[in-house]
């Protein structure tokens, strides 16, 4: 067991002195502490600080050190350019208060990223303000919202496939729609005949992932989108696989009205632990009106910040979006040009459809349809009768230095295992990875209690996941 930082501090070291309180400050006494000590801080050396930190940096685990398959989530290198460009004092320091006058390379930035998406999506505008992909969501949900009571329409309904991620039913509901399910068919996409005998006048839209989270193209969706504006409801397309369309697919042709992106996911920033993110939304020309405010606008060889607009739905986060993610995402953008962003879509691909064939005599293949397209769904079917189950499968992999992939996801798949290698990695990590696969299934054959009893490796062995989530200790009591 590792040691607490607490637990290792000592009162004869510190790596770091105020100089003694009382006598330097002009604060009445009784509001002073005697020493830092007295308020309870570890005391260490300098040295042991930092050891203690590297040694908890490399227990974790990151793309710097393999293979990171974490499905849906689109766990990629992010080069470090992009760090380095949004680093630049002249962006990590912009006020967002500065007069416009000065910031007027930010704001064409801001600009051109919104460019880059509509012209990559077909999309007519873009708002760079929800800081994630949910809060893209629940701007999108709002966007509809807005477009039917300015029509002076009440709707209530937003219908959701069961192939869809899971944060979309919670948008819709924290946006106050009532969520209809959607089934998809035994191919794992969606049939347009369900769909219709679901649709009246109270549905305001759907909400469809694509690829969804079975890494399937739904193909129907320029159908689907057709039967929705029949009705008078909007489409909605959750695009946070957008890596799996880029410099593809113009997904605006295909009916949908409004679009996500996860700048984080798909234009490659740094995520996980719950941010840093972007995910803006695109939208066609009906919808403009009701995009968030402020918006960077240019207007007589200057840009400018337009700060309202009487049908918008207002604010939906602090100043402009989450700006360093921007930078980043601009700067991926420009890196690979259009022709790059192509590339890795197609390597996307390729390498998850590389896994699907390596694997397919080993696991069971929840579809086997068609190819898939950025993830590809295998499950613990054909594992069963030796006692071994998804969990087991994903503990072992991090015996063999991988990050599980997304497990039990989605949720129409018993025991699915979601792996999504993304575009930056080589077919020699692929291959190692897809080894490591094979070996695991082996061993569930001879040597099943090797793969139940893992990981054997890591600090840690198996945590009660749920004591973990619900009964934190974020404090240390001596
Ligand atoms: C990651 C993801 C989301 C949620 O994005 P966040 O930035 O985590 O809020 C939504 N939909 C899909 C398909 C995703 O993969």
């Amino acid at each position: 067991m590792k040691k607490l930082i607490f637990e290792k501090s000592s009162t004869d070291r510190s790596s770091f002195d105020f100089p003694s309180f009382k006598e330097k400050n002009t604060l009445p006494k009784k509001f002073l502490r005697d020493s830092l000590s007295s308020i309870g801080l570890p005391q260490l050396s300098e040295l042991e600080v930092i050891r203690h930190y590297v040694e908890l940096a490399s227990t974790n685990f990151n793309i710097e050190k393999g293979l990171y398959p974490l499905g849906s989530c689109t766990m990629k290198y992010n080069p470090k350019i992009n760090d380095e460009m949004a680093a630049l004092p002249a962006f990590a320091s912009v006020h967002p208060y500065a007069p416009q006058d000065l910031v007027q390379g930010s704001l064409e930035l801001m600009v051109h990223v919104e460019k880059w998406l509509c012209e990559l999506s077909g999309m007519d505008a873009v708002t760079l303000m929800p800081a994630a992909g949910a809060q893209g969501e629940f701007t999108g949900l709002k966007l509809i919202r807005a477009y039917h009571k300015d029509k002076g329409i009440q709707k209530t309904k937003i219908l959701i496939p069961d192939s869809a991620h899971g944060t979309n039913p919670a948008s819709s509901a924290l946006c106050g729609y009532d969520v209809v399910k959607v089934s998809s068919n035994e191919k794992g996409i969606l049939d347009p005949k369900a769909i219709a005998q679901l649709l009246d006048s109270s549905v305001a839209g759907i909400m469809i992932t694509n690829p969804n989270t079975l890494g399937l193209f739904e193909e129907n969706i320029a159908e689907i989108a057709k039967l929705m504006h029949q009705h008078d409801a909007l489409v909605y397309c959750d695009g946070a696989n957008f890596n799996a369309l880029m410099g593809q697919a113009k997904i605006a042709e295909m009916g949908i009205d409004v679009l996500q992106f996860n700048l984080h996911k798909t234009f490659s920033t740094p995520h996980g632990g719950g941010g840093p993110g972007a995910g803006p939304v695109g939208v066609k020309e009906k919808l403009i009106p009701y995009l968030p405010f402020p918006r960077v606008i240019y207007k007589d060889n200057s840009y400018s910040l337009l700060k309202s607009n009487p049908k918008s739905i207002g604010r939906v986060k602090g100043f402009y979006g989450n700006f360093g993610v921007l930078v980043r995402a601009y700067t991926y953008m420009r890196a690979l040009g259009g022709d790059g962003l192509t590339k890795a879509t197609q390597m996307a691909v390729l390498n998850a459809n590389y896994i699907k064939q390596r694997l397919r005599e080993a696991y069971d293949l929840a579809y086997d349809d068609k190819p898939c397209m950025h993830e590809v769904i295998l499950s613990d079917k054909k594992q069963l009768k030796y006692h071994i189950k998804t969990l087991d499968i994903a503990k072992r992999l991090m015996d063999y230095g991988f990050h599980p992939p997304t497990v039990y996801f989605p949720l129409i798949v018993s025991g699915a295992l979601m792996i999504e290698p993304t575009e930056t990695e080589s077919k020699e990590e692929v291959d190692r990875f897809c080894e490591a696969m094979i070996s695991i299934a082996k061993e569930c054959e001879v040597s099943p209690e090797t793969v139940q009893q893992a990981p054997h490796t890591s600090p840690v062995r198996r945590v009660d996941e749920v004591k973990a989530a619900r009964n934190l200790i974020l404090t240390y009591k001596r």
